[in-house]
């Protein structure tokens, strides 16, 4: 299949899963926009070894996806969205008695609202074209809970509500949006909390992860971000055209429990 002509915004995407999302999407010749909220000779780079490797164009379009404004101005400076991949997500984890409002108010804004603001500018460029396709990165989270991640698991499930509105709202236009629910991939966002888990149980890194992390993953493996990327492409594509306000798992059994 080709998105050959199609822009493609993954919003979060110099690292991780969106990184992974963006290269799956240049691979099948759309046409990608980068972002983060920093402004990096890296952050670029990586847009310009993403047109070298796939000869597509690529760019870096730094934005705060944590601001309404940014979320707007992101959107509205890649000029056209074929495809709008809202990915960018923070984590925190504490009881509810200790979660500071700062962090729950992050958590909303970056994991949740931006996908609002991202999404309202983009609608009418993709009615205009008569095409498009809105993929969320929500979670195993979005669908079941763990403790003390109040403010993901909230941020999470609204992400799939605010999925189901935006297919009813689109439905019949040539225009689909779903949620994309992983279980644990091996991006930076979970390396980080590998050391803590070490510690907290006293075991090696291999023991942790297979005992500890993937516990609720049956697969006991890790997905990847080429699968995650994988994923948003066949959402992408014609077989999927009828695919819309739902969600689809990527988490080794994890939500069959
Ligand atoms: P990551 O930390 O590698 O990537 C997060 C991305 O979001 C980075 O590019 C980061 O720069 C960006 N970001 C953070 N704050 C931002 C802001 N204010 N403005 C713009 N960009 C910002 O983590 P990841 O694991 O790749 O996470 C990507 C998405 O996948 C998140 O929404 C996360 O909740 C979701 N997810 C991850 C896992 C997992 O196991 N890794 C599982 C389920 C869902």
């Amino acid at each position: 299949m080709t998105l050959k002509g199609k822009t493609a915004i993954i919003t979060g995407s110099n690292s991780g899963i969106g990184l992974g999302v963006a290269r799956e999407l240049a691979r099948a010749g759309a046409d990608v926009i980068l972002n983060s909220f920093t402004d990096r000779a890296e952050d670029h780079a990586l847009a310009a070894d993403l047109a070298q490797e796939f000869g597509v164009t690529a760019r870096y379009i730094a934005a705060d996806m944590s601001k309404a404004a940014e979320c707007r101005a992101l959107v509205e400076q890649a000029g056209r969205c074929d495809i709008l991949v809202n990915n960018a997500g923070i984590q925190h984890v504490s009881a509810i008695e200790d979660f500071p409002t700062e962090k729950w108010d992050a958590i909303l804004a970056i994991n949740l609202t931006s996908a609002f603001h991202t999404t309202a500018v983009a609608l009418p460029m993709m009615r205009k074209a008569g095409w498009g396709r809105v993929v969320n990165v929500a979670s195993a989270h979005g669908l079941t809970a763990s403790p003390y991640k109040s403010a993901y698991v909230a941020a999470k499930h609204g992400v799939v509500g605010f999925s189901k509105v935006t297919a009813l709202e689109t439905a019949g236009q040539g225009i689909t949006c779903n949620a994309v629910c992983p279980g644990y991939v091996l991006t930076p966002l979970v390396e980080a909390q590998i050391p803590d888990q070490m510690k907290k149980h006293d075991m090696d890194r291999e023991t942790v992860i297979k005992k500890v992390m993937l516990e609720r993953q049956p697969s006991r493996e890790f997905a990847t971000v080429e699968q995650l990327g994988g994923t948003v492409v066949f959402l992408c594509s014609d077989a999927a055209a009828q695919i819309t306000g739902t969600t689809i798992s990527v988490d080794g059994g994890w939500t069959a429990l």
